[in-house]
């Protein structure tokens, strides 16, 4: 069996995450495997970086085009990781204010975008026993769960600041974020379309 790792998280131009995520059906062992998997990827990602700590991903990521989530229990890089899958997630209702934040993908490589979020939404989903959660996620978890919606729709977020030409950053090896050009590094780039 081929192991998972972070070279398992495919990135752009990969049409793969232009498409739409299936609906998961039955929660059988595969799909279960595909979870695990998903954690093994993130996990080590995560130990590749210094300055960034992954707080979910979706099943698209690793080339399973399902409708499956993994969100980080607890978003702070000094605990030990922990996820909640969430299976089939439907954004219910979008509430609240836009709010702005930065924004990476580990499937678009060194590229942040400053991005527009509902401050608010209402979640429904299926937990790993089938059983139906509701809920209804604000801030920072808001802003993830609608990332990661996105995905399962084919959707990225660079896909939310298009021709938002001050909206694009990437990380330096210090951590911090500076500004791209947008004419130079993004226009005519591959991680818009
Ligand atoms: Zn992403």
């Amino acid at each position: 069996m081929s192991k998972v790792n972070k070279d398992s998280i495919i990135t752009l131009p990969n049409l793969h995450l232009r498409q739409r995520s299936k609906k998961v059906g039955i929660i059988n062992d595969d799909i279960k495997k595909i979870i695990d998997d998903m954690e093994l990827a993130v996990i080590d990602w995560d130990k590749s970086r210094a300055h960034e700590v992954t707080v979910a991903l979706a099943a698209v990521q690793i080339d399973s085009l399902l409708r499956l989530v993994i969100i980080r229990d607890d978003f702070d890089h000094g605990t030990p990781a922990k996820y909640t899958a969430l299976i089939n997630p439907e954004i219910m209702k979008y509430e609240g204010e836009i709010e702005y934040d930065y924004e990476g993908c580990l499937s678009i490589r060194s590229v942040y975008g400053y991005v527009p979020r509902h401050s608010k939404i209402r979640v429904k989903a299926r937990d790993l026993d089938g059983k139906e959660i509701r809920l209804n996620a604000t801030g920072f978890l808001s802003r993830v769960i609608q990332h990661e919606v996105d995905h399962t729709n084919g959707k990225l977020f660079v896909d939310h600041i298009k021709h938002a030409e001050d909206a694009f950053y990437k990380l330096t090896n210090k951590g911090d974020l500076v500004e791209l050009d947008y004419e130079k590094d993004i226009k005519n780039s591959r991680i818009l379309w």
